[in-house]
C-alpha cells in the first residue's frame, strides 16, 4: 500500500514518513493540496493523509477534488478547533479523521481500519446478496450501486457500507457503538462524530432525512420512503 501525506509543514510529514516506514508502509509526502490532487489523479496513492490547513488551496476543496473522480480512502487531520472543516471534510467523501496532534500508533489503527472497510468492499464474496428493494430506493450489494426511483445516487464506499448496514433490518433501531463496530471496525467512540457526518451525507443524497430517522442517546432507524 502507498499512503500520500498531504501536510505542508515539512518535519511533521517527514514524522508520518517515518513512522509509516517502521510499520512497513511505503509513504511520501507532498506540501500542497495541488501537487496532492495531482498524485491521487495520477494514480500514485491508495491511501490519502489530507492535513485540512495547507498553504494553497483549503483543505476541504482538495477533499471535494479528489473525490470528484477518486473512490480513494481520506483521512483527514485537522488542528483542535476546526471542527467545522473537518465536518465539512467528512461530508464531502472523507472516511475518517485524526485531530492534532496524534501518535503513529492512532494513525496506523485510523489506516487499518479504512483498508481492511475497501478491501472488505473491493473484494466482496461474489453475489453476497440480492439487490434490496426499500421503498423508492434499491441497494445492490453485488455491484454496489444505489437507485433511487431509478436515478442512480453515488456514495463514497463508506457511505455505502453505512448505508448497507443501516439498512439490513429497516424500522430497527441500530446502537451507535455497533455500528461503529461493524461499518468502522473500531470501539472508539470519538468516531461518533464521523458516523453523524456520514448519515449527513447520505441523507443530503437521498434528498429527505426521513431515510435515516436519529433516536436520540442511541443510534438510528432506516426507515424507507417512497414507493417502489
Ligand atoms: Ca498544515
Amino acid at each position: 500500500m502507498r499512503v500520500l501525506i498531504i501536510e505542508d509543514d515539512p518535519a511533521v510529514a517527514a514524522g508520518i514518513v517515518d513512522g509509516l516506514a517502521g510499520a512497513a508502509i511505503e509513504a511520501h509526502s507532498v506540501g500542497t493540496g495541488r501537487a496532492g490532487i495531482d498524485a491521487v489523479l495520477a494514480g500514485g496513492a491508495d491511501l490519502v493523509v489530507l492535513d485540512l490547513g495547507l498553504p494553497d488551496l483549503d483543505g476541504t476543496e482538495v477533499c471535494r477534488q479528489i473525490r470528484g473522480s477518486s473512490d480513494i480512502p481520506i483521512i483527514v487531520v485537522s488542528a483542535r478547533g476546526d471542527e467545522v472543516d473537518r465536518v465539512v471534510a467528512l461530508e464531502l467523501g472523507a472516511d475518517d479523521y485524526l485531530t492534532k496532534p496524534f501518535g503513529m500508533r492512532e494513525l496506523l489503527a485510523r489506516i487499518r481500519a479504512v483498508t481492511r472497510r475497501t478491501a472488505a468492499a473491493s473484494d466482496a464474496a461474489p453475489a453476497p446478496e440480492a439487490p434490496r428493494e426499500l421503498g423508492a430506493l434499491v441497494i445492490d450489494p453485488r455491484t454496489r450501486r444505489v437507485t433511487l426511483s431509478g436515478a442512480e445516487i453515488h456514495l463514497t464506499p463508506t457511505e455505502f457500507d453505512l448505508l448497507l448496514h443501516l439498512s439490513a433490518d429497516p424500522g430497527t433501531v441500530l446502537r451507535r457503538p455497533d455500528i461503529l463496530r461493524d461499518v468502522w471496525h473500531t470501539e472508539w467512540y470519538g468516531a461518533t462524530k464521523t458516523l453523524d457526518a456520514h448519515v449527513a451525507a447520505i441523507r443530503r443524497k437521498l434528498g429527505d432525512p426521513a431515510w435515516i430517522e436519529s433516536v436520540r442517546g442511541i443510534g438510528f432507524r432506516f426507515e424507507p420512503q417512497g414507493t417502489p
